[in-house]
Parts: C-alpha cells; sequence; structure tokens
C-alpha cells in the first residue's frame, strides 16, 4: 500500500512514547504560558495588533506576489530600514519566516567548494541550510573555540562559521566575540542566528551580535525570526549592504517565496518602536530568567543558567518530560517540553521562557507547580 510505512513509523513513534499532538490554544486560555517566545510581551500589545490591522486594511491580507514582483510594500522596505537601524548593521532583508532567512543566509552564503562550520547545537533551520548548500559541512562539537579553529585552519578558499547566538534548547549563548576573532585569524565570515537574542540581549534588546561588539563589521551576517521578541511573524538576515544586494539576486527562499504578510510587517514594525521606547522591556526580560532560574534551582531543580530569557529544566528522560509538561498543564502551567527527536538523545527538558511581562506572583506560582509535578 502507497504510504503504508508511516503506519509502521507511527506504531514505533508510539511505543517509543515519541507521539507529538497539535493542541488548539483558546483566546482566553487561563493558563499561565512559560512556554511562548513572546519574550517581551509585546504579541497582544494594542500598537501591535493595530500596526497589523492598519497594515492589512492599508496593503491588503497578503504581500501579492514575490519580492521581487509585487511583494514589496512601502512598509516593506521601512521595517527594513528600521531594523537596520536598530541593530547597528548596513542592510537588513526580511523573509517570511526565520526559517526561510537561515536557508537563504546559510546556501547563499557558502558556494561551491566552499566550508561550512555548523555548531552541533544549531538550530535546525540552520541544519537544513547547510543540508541544502552547495558546500562542505563540518558539524564541531557545541561551543568549542579549538574545535572551531581546528576546522577552519585546513581549509583553503571561503569559508563561514555559523552559529545561534543562544541556543534554544539550553538557552547559553554562544561564545560569539571569541568565535569572531577566530573567523578573523582565518578569514572567515561568521553567520549567527539571534532568534533569541534579538529583544533580549544588548544594550535595548539590539541582540546578541550588538552585545558582542560585532555589529556593523563587514565579515558578520545576523539572522532572526520576528516571531519572538517582536511578537509577530517573520524573518531578517542583518548585514552589510553588499551582502543583502547577493541575497536578493541569489537567496531562492528569497525570490521565489511570496513577500512576508503586510499585517506580519505591521506588527513587527510597531513592536521595535515599542521597543526602542521601552528598552527596559528587554532588561527585564533578563531578570525575569534570573529569577525563574534562582527560585527553581532553590527549590532543588536542576536548570541551567540562562543567558537571555530561555530557561531550561533537566528532565530525566523523554518519558519524564512529557509526563512532567502533563503535569503541569493539568496544575494550571504551560511548559515547553524538548525531547528527541527535536534534541539529541538523553538531553530532554521542561523548558521555560521568561517573559518580561511576568509578574513576581505568577514567576512563583510556576515554580511551585513545577517542583510539585516534578517526576
Ligand atoms: N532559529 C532559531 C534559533 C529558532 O528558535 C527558530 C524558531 N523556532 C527559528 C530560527 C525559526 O524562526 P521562525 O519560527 O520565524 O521560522
Amino acid at each position: 500500500m502507497a504510504f503504508g510505512w508511516i503506519d509502521e513509523q507511527a506504531d514505533a513513534r508510539r511505543r517509543a512514547g515519541l507521539v507529538r499532538t497539535l493542541r488548539p490554544r483558546p483566546a482566553d486560555s487561563p493558563l499561565l504560558d512559560l512556554a511562548s517566545n513572546d519574550y517581551l510581551g509585546l504579541s497582544r500589545h494594542p500598537e501591535v495588533t493595530e500596526g497589523a490591522a492598519r497594515a492589512a486594511r492599508t496593503w491588503g491580507g497578503g504581500a501579492t506576489g514575490s519580492r521581487l514582483v509585487t511583494g514589496t510594500t512601502e512598509l516593506h522596505t521601512e521595517l527594513e530600514r528600521e531594523l537596520a537601524r536598530f541593530c547597528g548593521v548596513e542592510a537588513a532583508l526580511v523573509f517570511s519566516s526565520g526559517y526561510a532567512a537561515n536557508l537563504a543566509a546559510v546556501t547563499a552564503l557558502a558556494p561551491h567548494g566552499s566550508l561550512l562550520v555548523s555548531d552541533a547545537g544549531n538550530h535546525a533551520s540552520l541544519i537544513d541550510g547547510c543540508r541544502l548548500a552547495r558546500a562542505t559541512t563540518q558539524v564541531v562539537a557545541h561551543a568549542d573555540l579549538e574545535a572551531v579553529r581546528k576546522a577552519l585552519g585546513t581549509h583553503e578558499g571561503p569559508a563561514v562559521l555559523v552559529s545561534d547566538t543562544v541556543f534554544s534548547v539550553d538557552g547559553d549563548a554562544a561564545p560569539l566575540a571569541a568565535l569572531a576573532e577566530v573567523c578573523r585569524e582565518r578569514g572567515a565570515g561568521l553567520l549567527v542566528d539571534d532568534a533569541h537574542g534579538l529583544g533580549v540581549l544588548g544594550d535595548g534588546g539590539r541582540g546578541g551580535a550588538h552585545a558582542a561588539g560585532l555589529a556593523g563589521a563587514d565579515d558578520v551576517v545576523v539572522t532572526a525570526t520576528l516571531s519572538k521578541s517582536l511578537g509577530s511573524q517573520g524573518g531578517v538576515v542583518l548585514g552589510p549592504a553588499r551582502v543583502i544586494d547577493h541575497l536578493v539576486n541569489a537567496a531562492r527562499t528569497f525570490i521565489f517565496d511570496t513577500g512576508l504578510a503586510p499585517a506580519a510587517a505591521g506588527a513587527a514594525l510597531a513592536a521595535l518602536l515599542r521597543l526602542r521606547r521601552e528598552p527596559e522591556r528587554a532588561r527585564r526580560a533578563r531578570a525575569v530568567a534570573d529569577d525563574l532560574h534562582a527560585r527553581l534551582t532553590a527549590a532543588g531543580l536542576e536548570a541551567v543558567r540562562p543567558d537571555a530569557a530561555v530557561v531550561s529544566v533537566r528532565a530525566p528522560s523523554a518519558d519524564g518530560a512529557v509526563r512532567w509538561a502533563a503535569d503541569c498543564r493539568a496544575a494550571g502551567l504551560v511548559a515547553g517540553c524538548f525531547r528527541p527527536p527535536s534534541v539529541p538523545d538523553g538531553i530532554s527538558r521542561l523548558r521555560l521562557t521568561a517573559r518580561a511581562d511576568l509578574t513576581g506572583a505568577q514567576i512563583e506560582r510556576a515554580v511551585r507547580v513545577i517542583g510539585e509535578t516534578r517526576p
């Protein structure tokens, strides 16, 4: 039977306790949410929702075409100008998702014969970019500077080091300044995904690359999503104008994809302007993360020290993580659950996100529920 093998895979998944299901979220959920990536609590801010609504009224429900045909509105251009200005780079290019932005940046910056050096903890979209690229990829141990130096040292021709700025599972930050130095020693480019750093790290939330003093460097390219701190949807590549011009001409997920929906562009722009006027939101997200970590640790839980807004708690097993998250939900708390195949075997986690708008009472309640339901 066609697709019969799907049933075999489904059985195996069921036996291993790794089945995933979708759970629609009601608009007025009474649950305490520590799983969303709305780090700054901007997704439902009235200026952000109004930015989306106004953009849809002005430009329509969709971008109507690819960016090079009809899909570039004046709103897209304004958003790109403001993102570049905020992050301290020459130019920016927005995409329909962070995933598409990463595929674009990795594939377009790694021509045939080049080398991609990729951190083992990188996000799936960077991994997929490496798989699609016509380059050779060398995966190096997580946050291992020596391994990076060694990998770059053996290659003739163009090379790019690819890394998350903040890793999505454990929330630890890459040693960006040191990585940039190694890249410079070897004449390699540095491409970093700041999905979890933009809006949280750096002066007023200008991101991980900005915090590491790399903003505006001609050998550094930054990608980010508009769907976390900026409470919208979409992705962006930030960097030197010549890199951005190259992406416009060479990146397939830019050229062949319909432009970012105007509502998403309007929401992201409104969120960015709000963050610029309210830079303390970034500091607050980091303070909430530190507070959450301290309270979890005091309660005897094994939490990874956060470098940004992701706080990860070690779970005993994949099964244990699933049960823990389910028990939290039954007690009124939504926590993320990371387990294979999203993460390597043996690394299952309860993943919490520290939002800038969480109150002390909510943090206390979350820690109590997590402690009481621990497997
Ligand atoms: N990079 C990282 C590190 C991410 O966590 C995510 C989102 N899960 C993405 C890229 C993809 O971004 P988007 O959701 O906008 O496609």
